[in-house]
């Protein structure tokens, strides 16, 4: 486990930050001044501290009751090795930290934490975009780090490492107004470092499976179920838009969209793998489909490319080789949502196999074929589409061998052109009344297929 001693006073030096901001908005939230995030947002963007007005409203939503501690500002110090996260709060919490190896991140667990703080804040500046007010300082140590809500009633911190770190300590401390988290690391190597993750791993239970209550069950439905995925959540953010936006906000306003407009079609039914912002792990999102009986399963996905000119949505099925080197690369950062929530990487081990399972796999790989063929000739008349808008790859989230699965990446937040039609709420209703479309469609032809089946077998 971890050696925690504390660190002197003044050991390290403030490399961002304005605090005196941060003590006024601490001061208020601890009062219990029912605030408006939006202008508690644009008081931050006045008086120069870090902050988008939409970024921090989204990263506020979620069950922020009244006893919820905030966190208002982050920053990360360094002092010659040493690195030391620290986040301002209104109210003391307590704080569990560990190692978690492949890559080497450190993971803070905490109770719900109301993160009022603009969420670039830990990301590294993006290439060729230097002087970003949000962008953290470069530690030798910290890649990078984020936050957010883990599970119900828990939130969680991941810092991405550089190089393996052991954790010095990891607390929250009173302070004359309000309290801070503090989280100070030290350089170590690679063989300690495995060895505290092993030891934790060993110590700690296995995470319970599906977060049911941040999902919506389909009940007893005789309608055919779709389930809609939107993609990422709580502490696993997504991609970044050029303005701060958040790929799991955007795509959940899709989703959500997309679920109402199949609701009113009337002739299905369709449920959500979240219905909340909130951390799902990818095994989670399959077996919700399973669970559900769904005879589609969408997943909802925004993407960045370091070429910003490329640009449209994309259709990705799974296979087992990459279509091209660009679906292989996203299929490795989608793929990565569970580790950046602080799960340990783990091989697929879906371990089914078999010629009936491979049957069945083969019938519904076509199906899934069938319906991303249908949603892209839709998309075609309403919507942007990639250039090669028909992919595949091996994405986690589509491995149910028995559900027909597609993901649908709804253009790249690195290109201005698609950020403006995805965070448009017109583009939105276009683009989603496509997408409902093509998926009635699909069961229309299917009936079709199985009615044509079925007769050919009476002929017989
Ligand atoms: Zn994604």
């Amino acid at each position: 486990m971890s050696e925690r001693r504390s660190a002197g006073p003044n050991r390290f030096k403030a490399l961002l930050g304005a605090v005196g901001v941060m003590r006024a908005a601490a001061l208020a939230l601890a009062a219990g001044f029912a605030l408006n995030c939006g202008a508690l947002a644009e008081t931050f963007a006045g008086a120069g501290v870090i902050g988008n007005r939409a970024a921090i409203r989204d990263t506020a939503t979620g069950p922020a009751a009244s006893n919820v501690v905030s966190a208002i500002a982050a920053r990360l110090e360094q002092q010659g090795d040493a690195a030391r996260l620290v986040f301002e709060l209104t109210g003391q919490v307590s704080a569990s930290a560990f190692p978690v190896v492949d890559p080497y991140r450190i993971v803070v667990d905490l109770p719900e934490i109301a993160f009022l703080i603009d969420p670039d804040v830990g990301r590294p500046a993006p290439r060729g975009r230097r002087g970003r007010d949000a962008a953290q300082a470069p530690s030798p140590l910290v890649q990078s780090f984020r936050f957010g809500r883990f599970a119900a009633g828990r939130s969680r911190v991941v810092i991405d490492l550089a190089r393996p770190a052991k954790i010095i300590r990891a607390a929250s401390e009173e302070q004359q107004s309000g309290a801070r988290l503090v989280i100070e690391l030290e350089p170590s190597d690679a063989s300690s470092f495995a060895a505290a993750a092993g030891e934790h791993a060993r110590l700690t239970p296995p995470p319970p499976a599906a977060q049911l209550d941040s999902q919506a069950p389909a009940g007893n439905s005789a309608k055919p179920i779709v389930v809609i995925d939107p993609g990422h959540g709580g502490v696993d953010v997504g991609a970044a838009g050029v303005h701060g936006e958040q790929e799991k906000a955007i795509v959940f306003d899709f989703a959500r969209t997309l679920a109402a407009k199949i609701e009113a079609g009337g002739g299905l039914r369709a449920i959500l793998t979240r219905t909340d912002d909130v951390f799902v792990s990818l095994d989670d999102r399959v077996r919700f489909a399973r669970q559900n009986d769904a005879a589609l399963f969408v997943s909802i996905h925004a993407d960045t490319l370091d070429e910003p000119s490329v640009e449209g949505a994309t259709v990705y099925t799974a296979s087992n080789l990459a279509s091209d080197a660009d679906a292989a690369r996203i299929a490795e950062t989608e793929n990565f949502a569970d580790q950046a929530a602080g799960l340990e990487h783990k091989e697929d081990a879906s371990g089914v196999d078999g010629i009936l399972v491979d049957l069945t796999r083969r019938e519904t790989r076509a199906y899934s074929r069938l319906f991303a063929a249908t949603l892209i000739s839709q998309w075609k008349n309403a919507a942007s589409l990639n250039k090669n808008p028909s992919r595949s790859a091996g994405f986690v989230v589509l491995k149910a061998h028995d559900v027909p699965s597609v993901l649908l990446e709804l253009g790249y937040l690195s290109s201005e052109q698609d950020l403006a039609r995805l965070t448009s709420p017109q583009w939105r209703e276009q683009a989603a009344d496509a997408t409902a479309q093509a998926i009635e469609a699909f069961f229309a032809a299917r009936e079709r297929r199985a009615q044509a089946v079925a007769s050919s077998q009476r002929a017989r």
